[in-house]
């Protein structure tokens, strides 16, 4: 424990978040922490992606809840990054958290994803961010499913592109 956060009675603001029991979550707190990264030019994205695409993962805006593409779509398959293509999650890891976001209690590989702690809109949260583009997608909250992670991934449709099974020759997972 940190003495001087408790003398403080709070943590510092620089302090990653700790919401839960996953160990392997990858904290990002600035965009050199990614692996295999992605850059491209703010004129690059605002040409590629469509305009709430570019609202979404690169001003990191969020969708309204039960509007988007994906919070009701239930077919197996695959998430890419809308932004660079990269895997996210798998089907079988999302589930109905009726918050109007599509929810998942893990991404399909630890490092996948990364975090950055979030302190807009006078909130403390950990924002999910694409580990490749640096994409924003969504959220980390620590309500999911208590007989899985416990975590629920509340991630924007419009960061995300699906793919069925059917035409993902290649999951890295098997059902
Ligand atoms: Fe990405």
């Amino acid at each position: 424990m940190c003495a001087a956060a408790a003398r403080r009675g709070r943590v510092a603001a620089d302090e990653p978040v700790a919401t839960t029991p996953g160990a392997q979550r990858q904290i990002l707190t600035d965009s050199s922490a990614m692996t295999n990264k992605l850059f491209k030019t703010d004129a690059e994205w605002k040409k590629e992606l469509t305009p709430e695409q570019y609202r979404v993962l690169r001003e990191k805006d969020t969708e309204r809840a039960f509007t988007g593409e994906y919070w009701n779509h239930h077919q197996p398959g695959i998430y890419r990054c809308a932004g660079c293509g990269a895997v996210l999650f798998a089907s079988d890891a999302k589930f109905d958290s009726g918050c109007g976001w599509p929810s998942f209690d893990k991404p399909m590989a630890a490092n996948a994803v990364g975090e950055a702690v979030d302190h807009s809109h006078l909130l403390h949260r950990t924002e999910v961010l694409c580990a490749r583009c640096g994409g924003h997608l969504g959220h980390v909250f620590d309500d999911g499913p208590k007989e899985t992670t416990g975590l629920r991934y509340c991630i924007n449709s419009a960061s995300l592109k699906f793919e069925g099974t059917n035409s993902a020759a290649t999951t890295g997972k098997k059902k």
